[in-house]
């Protein structure tokens, strides 16, 4: 009967099992707790001893030994103690080791109180469990191995075996499990970091945890487990990439990106504000970690002007020149906002490229350069130098003359320069007494594209050689036709009688005559003035003194070497020409004489028949003879054929002209110690009231007081 009614509990015969203690009249039982209502937990009355018919009579029940819930009843029919509410050890007794429901078994008629303990066994019925499905940890990448983190405990209502025995941490390749037993024998576990954290690398790990309890079957519980893994400042900014965009000066598109690269410089003339290079830099750190300044030094005309996300323009802020600064060494340093912040440095190389943009400059405002006249051509007058501080073919200098023209001939035609050096050569010869000085513009151009230039101009001043020998106007120097001075007998010693006249063409010192008798009839009778030309009579002439005097007179200039040239003067001391009729010959002009002669030759020829009857018829009557040709007139006369070619012009003024109108010595005279004239022969130099009314005939009385060249020029005209 016991053995059908243990049969009939809903848990099994291993499990189930009863003790029955007969303590002075109570009764304890041992039951596992969650049996189903109903279920028999022992016979009580078997076990007190009562008989079944007792238990109705004397009313038998259970009271509560406190007011507790009556988790038991006594079946009155068959004696058996059964379970009447749920009996939950976690409800009743928690985490306690021994659970006991205290009861009493009362019966009437004599009262009898039994005491009727039932303890309750606990069953594996609660899993362990943790608070949270979602176990939050935040760790810092820089935390070191071996460091570890707490992460509690699972519960299980359940107790001893039953409880939470161990913990599994899912596999991973950070953390271990380390299982702790508290001092209450509970468990807890924490987290060892076996491996370091990178957040760059994984900044977020999963884990499942789960806990075991020891019951049969075992039962467990999972919680997972979030690591976030917090941001260290453990990167520097590094520059990813540095991208320079460059606009190369000639034969490429604006805007080529090009690269870090040096061939491709910035040309000096990108205005202002001219994106010159991208910069790229990237730190892999978080938030203020991560966040990037770039700056670069101050004294160089750069900026960096952020872009998008971790760009950065560099940009021009003034006007480059190559001529000052050819190259820049940018240095860019990058930081970063962690606590405390890294920083890294990127140095760029950048070159400027030449613009042209200076014109060749002249070292001097102008040049002279003097050479003396007949210089061999191709010899070398001077050189000009000009700078351009550009570079390569921006900076080279090339010379040339710019077109002009000089005594109306081609510059060319003058000098020429060397494109390279700038020398400045003569073509040709050159003539002080034809050109003096000339002007040339030279231009140097450097070889940009397009070119600049600048012009400078060169004076080419031409000295005086002494290359011209004096030149007698009068009397004339060649021998072929001379001029004969009538000396009057009474001529008192200083008189005046004659004067040579000469000019050069050369001048100062060159041009300078001086005036020597070298060969004389008679020596101590005339003498001639050093500069002036003057011949004038030493002293009274006398009876004794011959008729005919000649002088050969030397004129030379005080050049160096000096250059000479000589003439023959013939004076006839006479007061009547008449006295000397063999002059008649020398008076004759030898053309005249000619051209007189053909005439007469020519018509004697023609007319000879017919003239002869009236020559004899004439002759007779007229005859007579023909009065001889006054020589004075020949004398005081200088034909324009004694003239030389430079000189010959002879205008309306009595004005001898010089063609070049050169600066000539000559001699004035005794009336003047001055012996330049600024231009030979002119108005100013003539005492027109004395001479341009005079007659030939007045002319001779007044010789001997004064004999001037000029004068003589101005009767020339009459
Ligand atoms: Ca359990
Ligand atoms: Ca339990
Ligand atoms: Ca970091
Ligand atoms: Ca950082
Ligand atoms: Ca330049
Ligand atoms: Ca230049
Ligand atoms: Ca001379
Ligand atoms: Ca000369």
């Amino acid at each position: 009967m016991k053995n059908n009614r243990f049969a009939s509990y809903g848990y099994g015969l291993a499990f189930l099992f009863l003790f029955l203690h007969t303590i002075s009249g109570d009764v304890i039982y041992s039951v596992p707790e969650e049996m189903k209502r109903g279920s028999v937990i022992g016979n009580i009355a078997k076990d007190l001893g009562l008989g079944l018919g007792q238990l109705s009579s004397r009313k038998a029940r259970i009271d509560l030994e406190d007011n507790n819930v009556q988790h038991c009843d006594i079946n009155l029919n068959t004696g058996d103690l059964v379970v009447q509410e749920r009996i939950d050890r976690e409800g009743l007794c928690g985490k306690k080791a021994s659970c006991v429901l205290k009861q009493e078994l009362v019966l009437e008629n004599p009262l009898e109180l039994h005491r009727v303990n039932i303890r309750v066994l606990d069953v594996n019925d609660n899993s362990p469990q943790f608070n949270e499905d979602l176990l939050k940890l935040e760790i810092q990448e820089s935390a070191d191995k071996g460091e570890r983190f707490l992460l509690g405990e699972a519960h299980d209502g359940d107790i001893s075996e039953n409880a939470v025995q161990s913990y599994t941490l899912q596999q991973n390749e950070h953390f271990k499990l380390n299982v702790n037993t508290k001092p209450g024998g509970r468990k807890y576990c924490e987290l060892v970091l076996d491996k370091e954290l990178d957040r760059e690398d994984k900044k977020d790990i999963m884990l499942s945890l789960t806990a075991y309890d020891g019951g049969t079957p075992q039962r467990s519980g999972t919680v997972v487990i979030h690591v976030t893994v917090l941001d260290a400042n453990d990167n520097v900014p590094v520059f990813s990439q540095t991208v320079y965009k460059a606009s190369v000066p000639e034969n490429s598109p604006l805007d080529t990106l090009v690269i870090t690269s040096l061939s491709n410089p910035v040309p000096e003339n990108v205005s202002p504000g001219t994106e010159v290079g991208i910069i790229n830099v990237q730190d892999r750190d978080s938030e203020q970690n991560g966040q990037v300044h770039c700056s670069i030094q101050q004294n160089i005309p750069f900026k960096l002007v952020p872009s998008i996300k971790n760009y950065y323009s560099l940009v021009t802020t003034g006007q480059l020149d190559r001529e000052l600064v050819s190259d820049y060494n940018i240095t860019i340093i990058a930081t970063d906002e962690g606590s405390p912040p890294l920083s890294s440095s990127k140095s760029i190389h950048l070159s400027v490229a030449d613009i042209n943009d200076n014109p060749p400059v002249f070292e001097e405002q102008s040049y002279s350069a003097y050479v003396s006249e007949n210089n061999k051509a191709g010899s070398t007058l001077c050189s000009v130098s000009a700078r351009d501080p550009d570079w390569r073919q921006n900076g080279t200098v090339i010379y040339s003359l710019l077109a002009s023209e000089v005594n109306r001939s081609p510059v060319s035609s003058y000098v020429s320069i060397n494109g390279d050096t700038g020398v400045i050569h003569a073509v040709r010869s050159f003539d002080y007494e034809h050109l003096r000085s000339f002007k040339v513009h030279v231009m140097a151009r450097d070889n940009g594209s397009p070119p600049l230039s600048s012009n400078v101009s060169v004076s080419v001043f031409i000295s005086d050689v002494n290359d011209n020998s004096p030149q007698i106007l009068y009397p004339s120097p060649e021998g072929n036709s001379f001029m004969t001075e009538l000396v009057p007998k009474a001529a008192h010693g200083g008189s005046v009688v004659s004067k040579v006249i000469a000019v050069d063409a050369d001048s100062g010192q060159n041009a300078w005559l001086s005036y020597h008798i070298v060969k004389s009839t008679d020596p101590g009778l005339f003498t001639i003035g050093l500069h002036s030309g003057e011949i004038r009579t030493q002293r009274d002439i006398s009876e004794s003194d011959s008729m005919k005097q000649n002088l050969i007179v030397a004129v030379k200039d005080n050049g160096q070497p000096p250059l000479s040239a000589t003439c023959s003067m013939y004076l006839l001391i006479s007061d009547n020409l008449a006295e000397v009729p063999e002059l008649k010959d020398i008076s004759y002009d030898e053309k005249n004489s000619k051209l007189t002669s053909y005439l007469i030759i020519a018509l004697v020829s023609v007319s000879t028949f017919f003239l002869t009857f009236i020559i004899i018829v004439l002759g007779v009557r007229f005859c007579r003879r023909r009065k001889p040709r006054l020589l004075f007139d020949g004398a005081v006369a200088i034909p324009s054929a004694y003239l030389p070619p430079n000189y010959a012009d002879v205008d309306g003024t009595g004005t001898l002209c010089s063609t070049y109108n050169y600066d000539a010595y000559l001699t004035t005279g005794s009336r003047t110690s001055d012996f330049k004239f600024v231009s030979s022969y002119n108005d100013n130099t003539l005492p027109a009231d004395q001479t341009l009314r005079k007659s030939p005939s007045d002319f001779a009385d007044e010789l001997h007081d004064s004999f001037d060249p000029l004068e003589v020029s101005n009767s020339f005209q009459i």
